[in-house]
């Protein structure tokens, strides 16, 4: 790859997928080529193709029935068989970004594994709703700051995923949605209908600090500034985005475009991911797949020329 691509290749937000699990989860009877043909069908050009960790290491108490070794031959065989589609596939850049879980000890990862690996893919800890907001965010950030060392002693490029999902499982996925959250007023009718009232703080989409703090139960200002300062950037994932839309509540996502737009303002990068695993519904074959979530940058402003984290992955070595 050139090092001026941006001027050769016009490329959108929706072109590029950091967050694509195409490995141990695979839907029956699909092959990792299937998985990059539909990337390339759905327009995608890069590619961050990535698998949780835990379940290739072979104490994993998961009965999950998986495709490869439960072991770093297994990992590495999955990696290979990235390396072996790149010629076929030569418009799209596949990076390889194994996804690592918050309890996974990182001074426990192989020398090969670092290695064979382009990028890293950081879930935190979940938020807890019997937990303060101060602790959930503290449990947070003690990762973050794991992970700034683990970038630091091994010389490679990570992000934070999804740092919202567990909140939205928690308001609107896995639990009753509960009244208030039904009953919550839409923030951007209440700027149209009351434009020369709305408060000065309610400036994120039509909600302030503390309300999005409270919805999301972790301070996303401390987050955002933690991110800064240690040059780490945040996922804007597309399965959280659907999770919420799911809802048919406007409140939740606004809030969640609230946040993002909070830590924008603080200067935190932002990466594109889809966090697709599946895209078949293996009943009917419909084509049913996750989405890079585009329009979250366009409401946003944030393009393609702001993403830093992308730009530092241009070097990478093919093994
Ligand atoms: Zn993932």
């Amino acid at each position: 790859m050139s090092s001026d691509w941006r001027s050769e290749v016009l490329m959108e937000i929706y072109n590029i997928d950091l967050h694509y699990h195409a490995g141990q989860e695979r839907q029956p009877g699909l092959t990792l080529k299937d998985y990059i043909q539909y990337a390339k069908t759905t327009g995608r050009k890069i590619l961050g193709i990535t698998d949780h960790i835990g379940l290739y290491m072979p104490d994993s108490s998961s009965k999950k029935v998986v495709l490869y070794e439960r072991s770093i031959n297994g990992l590495l065989q999955y990696r290979q068989e990235i390396e072996e589609l790149k010629d076929e596939y030569p418009d799209i850049t596949m990076y390889f970004a194994p996804e690592i879980n918050p309890a996974y000890d990182l001074n426990s990862m192989s020398e090969k594994v670092i290695e064979i690996s382009d990028f890293f893919i950081f879930e935190l800890p979940n938020v807890r709703e019997e937990d303060s907001i101060i602790s959930n965010t503290e449990n947070m950030i003690k990762r973050m700051y794991e992970m700034n060392e683990f970038c630091n002693n091994t010389g490679k490029e990570a992000y934070i995923a999804h740092p919202f999902r567990s909140s939205v499982n928690i308001k609107l996925v896995k639990k009753e949605i509960e009244p208030w959250i039904t009953e919550m007023k839409p923030g951007i009718t209440k700027i149209d209908l009351h434009s020369d009232e709305i408060k000065k703080e309610e400036n994120y989409y039509g909600f302030s600090i503390e309300e999005i703090n409270s919805f999301f139960m972790f301070d996303v200002v401390e987050f955002g500034a933690t991110a800064v300062k240690l040059n780490l950037s945040v996922e804007i994932n597309g399965n959280t985005q659907q999770r919420i839309r799911a809802s048919n509540l406007p409140a939740p996502l606004q809030m969640l475009w609230g946040a993002f737009k909070i830590m924008k303002e603080m200067g935190v990068d932002f990466v594109p991911g889809s966090d697709q695993h599946g895209f078949i519904n293996m009943v009917n074959n419909n084509r049913m797949g996750g989405y890079v979530p585009w329009d979250c940058f366009v409401a946003l402003g944030i393009t393609l020329e702001d993403i830093k984290f992308i730009t530092k992955l241009k070097g990478y070595k093919i093994i």
